[in-house]
C-alpha cells in the first residue's frame, strides 16, 4: 500500500508520521552535511532536509543531477522544525523521479528578475507555477463560485445558450465569422438576444457565465478577443433602480464571499481587494459630462475621459465602484434593444458600472413593445427580417425586463490590480496572440 499523498498546507497536522508527498522541484541546496530539496505542489512548498549519515547517499546524488521543476515524489517522516517556513519538514527514505524537466526552462518560476508578459504568456504553463500567479486564479475561482452562489440566493436559473450564431446582436465590426458547413456563421459576441428570449419564455430570473467573442482589433490593457462574460437578465422590471440594486448587491457579497475565501486560503490577494460597500454612488451622463467641460455633447466617453471621470467619482463620491446613468440615446442608437425613458426619450435607462478606473457592466432596461423594438432596428439599420426568431418572442407577450453583461476578466483585473487584462486569463487571446 502507498502511503497517502499530503499536500505541503496539511504537513503540520501530520507530525511525526510517514507521508508522501508529491510536486515540482523548486530548488536543491546542498551545504555540507545537510541538503535542502524544495517541492512545490498546488498549496504551497515542502522543505525536505536530507542528513549526511541519516538520508541514503544515493539520494543526495540523484537530486543533485535534476533539473528544476521536475516532478518528484518524496516518501519519508514529518518532523517540526524552527527553520521551514511551515514549521515542519519531511526528512525524507524515499525519493521517485517521476518526470524530469528539460533544461534550459524557458522561464524561471522562482528567479527574482521578472520576465516581460510575453515571455511569460508564451510559456505560460510554467508562469502559472508561480504562487503570486496561481493567486489570481484562486481569486477568479473565487468570484465564480461567489456570482454563482448569489444569483442562486436570488432565485436565478442558470442557463447556457448558443456561441454559434446565424446573426450578431450589434453591427458586425466586432464578430468573428466562421465557416458553418458552407454557410456563414458568426460567435456569439454576447448572449443579448436569447437571455431576453428566456424572459419571454416566463423563466423571470437567468444568469449565464460563458466566453464570448469580440474581433476587437485594438490592443489595449483591458480588451480581449475571448472573454468571460457574466450575464444576467430579469423579468417584470420597470425602474433601472431595482436592476442596479441587483447588481451592486451581488457585486458586494461575491467581493465579501471573495474576501473570506482568499483569507482562508491565505492568499495576499485578501487584502487588496477593494471594499464594495453599497449602495455605489450613482453619477448621471449628464453630470459626467459637465465634469469634463463638454456639457450635452452626446458621444461616448474616450479612454481617458472614462478614467478621469472615475477618478473624480473616486476622490468626489468616495467609492470605487459607481454607476454612471442615463446614457443618451444618440450614443445607444446601435443598441437596439435599449429602451428609452418615457419622460424623455433622448435618454435611455442605461448604465454602466465602474470598479476603478475600468468599466466592469453595462446594463439597462430593454424595450420590450415589438413596434418600438422594430422602430429601433429600422433607426439602427438593422433589418428585423433577419431577427425573426427573436422578435417572435416578442410577439407574444413579453414582460418588461432588463440585465446586463458583466465582464469577468475586467472584474479579476480591477480587484487583483492587474495592470493588463491578460493576466486575468489564463491563456488570454487577442489581436495578435493565439497561442499557447
Ligand atoms: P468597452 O467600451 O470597454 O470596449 P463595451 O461597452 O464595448 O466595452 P459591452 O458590450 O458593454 O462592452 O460588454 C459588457 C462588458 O464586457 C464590458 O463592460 C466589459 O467589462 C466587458 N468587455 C467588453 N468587451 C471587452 C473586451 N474586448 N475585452 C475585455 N472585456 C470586455
Ligand atoms: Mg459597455
Amino acid at each position: 500500500m502507498p502511503l497517502p499523498r499530503r499536500l505541503s498546507r496539511e504537513l503540520a497536522a501530520h507530525d511525526g508520521e510517514a507521508v508522501r508527498i508529491a510536486g515540482h522541484l523548486e530548488e536543491y541546496r546542498a551545504l555540507g552535511g545537510v541538503a535542502f530539496a524544495l517541492v512545490r505542489d498546488g498549496s504551497g512548498t515542502t522543505q525536505v532536509t536530507l542528513k549526511k549519515g541519516a538520508t541514503d547517499p544515493a539520494m543526495f546524488a540523484a537530486l543533485e543531477g535534476l533539473a528544476r521543476e521536475s516532478v518528484v515524489e518524496v516518501e519519508g517522516t514529518v518532523a517540526r522544525s524552527e527553520r521551514s517556513r511551515r514549521g515542519v519538514e519531511l526528512l525524507p527514505s524515499r525519493l521517485t523521479v517521476v518526470t524530469p524537466a528539460e533544461v534550459p526552462l524557458p522561464l524561471g518560476v522562482v528567479d527574482k528578475v521578472g520576465a516581460d508578459l510575453d515571455t511569460r504568456l508564451n510559456h505560460r504553463v510554467l508562469d502559472l507555477r508561480k504562487p503570486a500567479v496561481r493567486a489570481v486564479f484562486e481569486l477568479r475561482t473565487a468570484v465564480l463560485a461567489g456570482f454563482r452562489r448569489a444569483f442562486l440566493d436570488r432565485g436565478f436559473l442558470e442557463v447556457e445558450t448558443p456561441k454559434i450564431l446565424r446573426q450578431g446582436a450589434e453591427g458586425g465590426s466586432t464578430l468573428f465569422s466562421v465557416d458553418y458547413f458552407g454557410t456563414r456563421a458568426y460567435l456569439a459576441q454576447s448572449p443579448q438576444l436569447y437571455k431576453q428570449m428566456l424572459i419571454g419564455a416566463g423563466f423571470e430570473r437567468v444568469f449565464e457565465i460563458a466566453p464570448v467573442f469580440r474581433a476587437e482589433p485594438s490592443d489595449t490593457v483591458r480588451h480581449l478577443t475571448e472573454i468571460g462574460m457574466l450575464d444576467a437578465e430579469v423579468g417584470y422590471v420597470d425602474d433601472p433602480e431595482e436592476l442596479r440594486g441587483l447588481l451592486e448587491g451581488i457585486v458586494a457579497d461575491t467581493v465579501a464571499a471573495s474576501r473570506a475565501d482568499l483569507e482562508r486560503r491565505g492568499n495576499p490577494l485578501a487584502a487588496r481587494l477593494p471594499e464594495a460597500k453599497t449602495p455605489f454612488p450613482r453619477v448621471p451622463f449628464a453630470r459626467a459630462e459637465a465634469w469634463l467641460g463638454r456639457p450635452g455633447a452626446g458621444r461616448d466617453l474616450s479612454t481617458e475621459e472614462e478614467r478621469a471621470v472615475a477618478e473624480r467619482a473616486e476622490r468626489e463620491l468616495g467609492s470605487p465602484w459607481f454607476f454612471l446613468t442615463d446614457f443618451p440615446s444618440a450614443i445607444k442608437a446601435q443598441t437596439f434593444y435599449a429602451r428609452r425613458q418615457e419622460a424623455d426619450p433622448s435618454l435611455t435607462y442605461y448604465f454602466d458600472l465602474y470598479g476603478g478606473t475600468l468599466e466592469i457592466a453595462s446594463g439597462g432596461l430593454r424595450e420590450h413593445r415589438v413596434d418600438r423594438l422594430r422602430a429601433n432596428m429600422e433607426r439602427a439599420g438593422v433589418s428585423p427580417a433577419a431577427f425573426e426568431g427573436y422578435l417572435e418572442a416578442f410577439r407574444f407577450g413579453m414582460p418588461p425586463h432588463g440585465g446586463w453583461g458583466l465582464g469577468i476578466d475586467r472584474l479579476v483585473q480591477a480587484l487583483a490590480g492587474l495592470p493588463n487584462i491578460r493576466e486575468a486569463r489564463l491563456f488570454p487571446r487577442d489581436r495578435y496572440r493565439l497561442d499557447p
